[in-house]
């Protein structure tokens, strides 16, 4: 079994911020308030994240660690319109099986709680009291320890911690309700108190985005038929040469999609320069039952119930907003 979950490794864990993005994941789902990541070395030394969620109950400890062992789904009508972000059951299994990790945990407010370690095949599935406040902290030490092929594909620590970066932007971009940090090597990057008005929604996004972005954007927030679309447009001089402030959200979650990047070139066709890309932060807010966002683990698809009503109300959405302001 610890050889099929490295494996299923392959597909879930590529790097150190694929581990960062489930592990955040997993807290967002404990319904945490507040989720602190430190990080060393690009996260091939160290990951550790800390949250103030539900907590995993001692003798679900065990099976948190194992294969598809999942709370979040009871029955197959759940997959509909599931709320959670993980629901398969591989995370914690695939991050284990390559690295050493560490996991201590709460579910009350004693201080007391429970610990769990494993590292790669050897699973020590014995629970040993560990005293930890109400929620989580998992720790992932030497990511790849024990398939050298593997550490291999990862690359120099700046490049790395690029890409938690901007795994952590995209989290951080789809929950300003929660408060969030990142330290690298000892030095804060990030401090994002959690607040969910527009101003203080302006600042988080300036914080992972920089000023110049908000000053040349525009803010939206329309609503029609079911659908609610809000966020910030970068205006037409704004565009950059380089897709990399592109982020679209769908009910919370991140999502890379052809018919919603189709929609939204169409909106900016006019008033962009030809080779350049438009910046945006857009929130797409719709029932969830008339979307699927489980379509793949990793590849960030959606599937919409209706998608000709979601293209057409975000392109004419976006085109009304940049006709107002085309230069
Ligand atoms: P999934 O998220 O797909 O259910 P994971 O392997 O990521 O699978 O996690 C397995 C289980 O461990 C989760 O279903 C959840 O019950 C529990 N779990 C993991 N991380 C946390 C956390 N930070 N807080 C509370 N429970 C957690
Ligand atoms: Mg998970």
């Amino acid at each position: 079994p610890r050889l099929a979950n490295q494996i299923a490794a392959g597909e879930v864990v590529e790097r150190p911020s694929s581990v960062i993005k489930e592990l955040v994941e997993n807290a967002i789902d404990a319904g945490s308030t507040r989720i602190d990541i430190e990080v060393e070395k690009g996260g091939t030394k160290l990951i550790r994240i800390r949250d103030n969620g539900s907590g995993i109950d001692k003798d679900d400890l065990p099976l948190a660690l194992s294969r598809h062992a999942t709370s979040k789904i009871i029955t197959l009508d759940d997959l509909e319109g599931v709320a959670s972000l993980g629901f398969r059951g591989e995370a914690l299994a695939s991050i284990s099986s390559v690295a050493r990790l560490d996991l201590v945990s709460s579910t009350d407010d004693s201080g007391a709680g429970w610990r769990v370690i494993a590292e790669g095949r050897d699973m020590l599935t014995q629970v040993t009291p560990g005293p930890h406040p109400r929620g989580t902290t998992v720790q992932v030490k030497d990511l790849f320890f024990n398939t050298p092929a593997r550490r291999k594909f990862m690359r120099t620590e700046k490049t790395e911690f690029n890409h938690i970066d901007e795994t952590f932007r995209r989290l951080a971009l789809s929950r300003s309700d929660i408060a969030l940090s990142l330290r690298h090597n000892q030095k804060p990057v990030y401090n994002l108190p959690a607040g969910n008005s527009q101003l203080e929604q302006e600042k988080r996004l300036a914080s992972l985005l920089g000023r110049k972005l908000l000053d040349q954007a525009l803010y939206i927030d329309v609503e029609a038929t079911g659908l609610r679309l809000w966020g910030w447009v970068g205006l037409p001089t704004y565009s950059r040469g380089q897709a990399d402030q592109q982020y679209f959200f769908v009910n919370q979650r991140v999502v890379k999609d052809k018919l919603v990047a189709h929609a939204i070139r169409q909106a900016y066709r006019d008033v962009l320069f030809h080779g350049r890309h438009p910046v945006f932060v857009l929130y797409l807010e719709l029932d969830p039952s008339v979307v699927d966002v489980n379509v793949h683990p990793t590849k960030h698809e959606v599937r919409f119930r209706d998608g000709r009503l979601v293209h057409d109300f975000l392109f004419r959405t976006l085109h009304r907003a940049l006709a107002e302001v085309r230069p």
